[in-house]
């Protein structure tokens, strides 16, 4: 489809290209909504395979963080960054240097923080050359266990969804994916007595977990084998897919994966298997919750107590869901939806300046 279309289809407000030739810095910012406050989302790193594959990387995440904003309740719209080179190769102090004026050239319209393949060092030289940044290490810092535990206050709801109580002990969660958030989550898991299974496909991280917390490690390949109770992934998207729906023998999916339905069809699918789905951007949303903490003043409290209000928003979402039979996904749309739409509604009144 053509960009404008595209744009005008799903209500983008910006796509700006950018492009340092001293650093060689190429990347692609979008700003899809603002009407909730600036627009917030990393800045990912990527060797794309193309510059069509990068803008629609781009418009796809920024929408993404304009819903999942709008959902944790915070001022913020959606945006992302792109920025497309070999993470291997590209980085130096003034590549950062370099992309941070062009995120100040955004006058605050974009605030931006980590994101695959970009580091807080990587923020803190950015840093140097804007102040709409987030996630450095003297304040948030490490946005992972913020994910994990709202990842770990979503799969309790799900659980009092399903069983009529929010217990974890003795439940058989599968983790795919001990990464930074996964590993986090399991010892969320582990604390409260639940029976965790592991996957993932590096053995070093697989290493880390087991040998700190009582884990059994399920072999690469087989993980849809047996029956759980609870599947969280915390690795890739699209796993729940034609292919993979007719293998699960779960109650629920519960994870910190991003696009974890290959398309939404597949949420309809999974209602039709019986099988309960906390939406993705809903509970992964601790992250961001940290984040935007930073900006109106830091406190680790403060963002784990909003971070801790997952539970009650996925509650919510499940309820209006059977309301308006549809899927918890499309409920948690729906709900983005109406705050912007109420948001922007209320902002219509004429104030005199
Ligand atoms: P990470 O890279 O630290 O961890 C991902 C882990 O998944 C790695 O250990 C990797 O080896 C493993 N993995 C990759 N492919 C796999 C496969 N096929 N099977 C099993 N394991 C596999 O990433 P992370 O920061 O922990 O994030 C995990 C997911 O959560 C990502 O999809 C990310 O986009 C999403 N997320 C993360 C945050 C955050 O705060 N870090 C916030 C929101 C969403």
């Amino acid at each position: 489809m053509n960009k404008f279309d595209y744009m005008a289809k799903y209500g983008y407000e910006q796509l700006i290209y950018f492009y340092d030739k001293e650093t060689g810095l190429k990347g692609i910012t979008c700003i899809h909504d603002t009407t909730l406050g600036p627009a917030l989302g990393g800045t990912r790193l990527w060797n794309y395979a193309s510059e069509d594959e990068a803008v629609e990387d781009v418009l796809r995440l920024a929408r993404g963080m304009t819903y999942k904003n709008a959902v944790a309740g915070l001022n913020l719209g959606g945006g992302k960054t792109v920025l497309i080179g070999d993470p291997d190769k590209v980085k130096s102090e003034a590549y950062w240097r370099a992309f941070g004026r062009y995120v100040q050239s955004l006058n605050g319209r974009y605030i931006t923080a980590e994101d695959i393949n970009t580091n807080t060092d990587d923020m803190d030289y950015i840093a140097m050359e804007t102040s709409h940044i987030t996630g450095l290490k003297k304040t948030s810092g490490d946005p992972s266990p913020f994910t994990a535990l709202g990842v770990y206050w979503g799969m309790k709801a799900s659980c009092f969804e399903m069983y009529g109580s929010n217990e974890l002990k003795d439940k058989r969660v599968l983790v795919q994916g001990v990464g930074q958030v996964g590993y986090n989550l399991v010892k969320l898991l582990v604390q409260d007595g639940a029976k965790v299974f592991v996957s993932d496909i590096k053995q070093v991280k697989l290493d880390r977990v087991a040998s700190e917390l009582p884990v059994t490690i399920v072999p690469f390949g087989n993980i849809f084998k047996n029956s759980y109770d609870i599947f969280a992934p915390c690795a890739l998207g699209a796993i729940i897919n034609d292919e993979t729906i007719p293998l699960f023998k779960f109650k629920i999916i519960c994870g910190a994966a991003n696009n974890v339905l290959k398309e939404e069809r597949h949420g309809v699918a999974l209602q039709n298997a019986g099988i309960l789905y906390a939406p993705d951007y809903v509970v992964n949303a601790g992250g961001v919750i940290n984040v935007f903490q930073e900006i109106i003043g830091y406190n680790s409290i403060e963002a784990t107590r909003k971070v801790e209000k997952i539970y009650g928003k996925v509650l919510d979402i499940f309820k209006i869901a059977k309301e308006k039979q549809i899927t918890p996904a499309q409920a948690a749309n729906h709900l983005a939806e109406e705050r912007i739409r109420v948001i922007r509604n209320i902002r219509s009144n004429y104030i005199k300046r």
